[in-house]
């Protein structure tokens, strides 16, 4: 699944792979923009911003488009066939050298760059951008102290990047249930400063690591891992959906140790059971 570390390094590969050359070859094979001619353009910039990609282009215009659960981008050489060219593919970016191919990447849009602010202004302080801000991410987050952790998290208006593994691990780390109240989570400027330590120690690498073990079953604390002994304390580690009833996506799957992660069992976060018995400070 697409995290910002993830969305960072496509970006990155996307830039090296398209930047100041002519595309030769540009497909956007969506609606209203099939017929957009890019041809000869040049792609002047790629960055990710949260995880949203942004592909600039020298004629004022940005290419946006986002991975969402299931998008990827591959880079290929030029002259060879496009590997699974049935409807995936949704946009093909080539020079004379590469063939840049988006695979299920959702959001296509062609907007003037001066605009971006339409599609990605409305995202908090980016975990991997240059204009990371973790007392403004921290702010966001403390202005709805009733939310759960998790789901704030989550939340891109709040911080920029974390996605469901970043949400898990952290929440794990920091030994809170991902039902707990934001007002009731004890140094939150410490759990802010570490998602962004994780997606920044992952920036190298598509996948993620939070345990510091890259062998398969051990990357994560608890993400992925249901019913397997936690790896701290042995207990099972747990599932269950969060937030928002009507999406079920794999981003409302929250895993977490009951052991380790003292809080708000999903039952009780139902029940309003988690109201701590002392008013908090507003
Ligand atoms: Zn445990």
């Amino acid at each position: 699944m697409p995290e910002g570390n993830t969305v960072w390094l496509t970006a990155r590969g996307l830039h090296k792979a398209l930047a100041g050359h002519p595309l030769a070859v540009a497909e956007l094979r969506i609606g209203d923009l099939a017929t957009t001619d890019l041809t000869d353009r040049q792609v002047r910039e790629v960055v990710a911003r949260g995880k949203h990609l942004l592909i600039r282009l020298d004629n004022g215009l940005t290419l946006h488009n986002h991975l969402r659960m299931d998008g990827a981008w591959r880079v290929h050489p030029a002259g060879r066939p496009i590997p699974d060219t049935r409807d995936h593919v949704r946009v093909i970016l080539g020079t004379a050298a590469v063939i840049a191919v988006g695979y299920r990447v959702h959001d296509i849009a062609l907007l003037p760059t001066a605009a971006e602010g339409t599609v990605v202004g409305h995202l908090g302080p980016d975990l991997l951008g240059p204009d990371w801000d973790a007392a403004i991410a921290t702010r966001r987050l403390a202005a709805d102290p009733d939310r759960s952790i998790g789901e704030a998290i989550l939340d891109q208006r709040n911080l920029a990047g974390a996605g469901n593994v970043y949400k898990a691990e952290t929440c794990f780390l920091r030994g809170v249930s991902p039902w707990t109240p934001v007002g009731d989570v004890r140094d939150l400027r410490g759990l802010v400063d570490l998602v962004a330590r994780l997606l920044q120690a992952n920036r190298e690498r598509y996948d993620h690591v939070t345990t510091g073990d890259a062998r398969s079953g051990r990357r994560t604390w608890v993400y992925g891992r249901a019913g397997r002994p936690c790896l701290r304390c042995g207990a099972a580690v747990q599932v269950a959906w969060q937030g928002d009833p009507k999406r079920a996506d794999a981003e409302r799957i929250s895993y977490w140790c009951p052991n380790c992660q003292p809080g708000p069992s999903p039952e009780q976060a139902q029940r309003g059971l988690h109201r701590a018995t002392t008013p908090r400070p507003r």
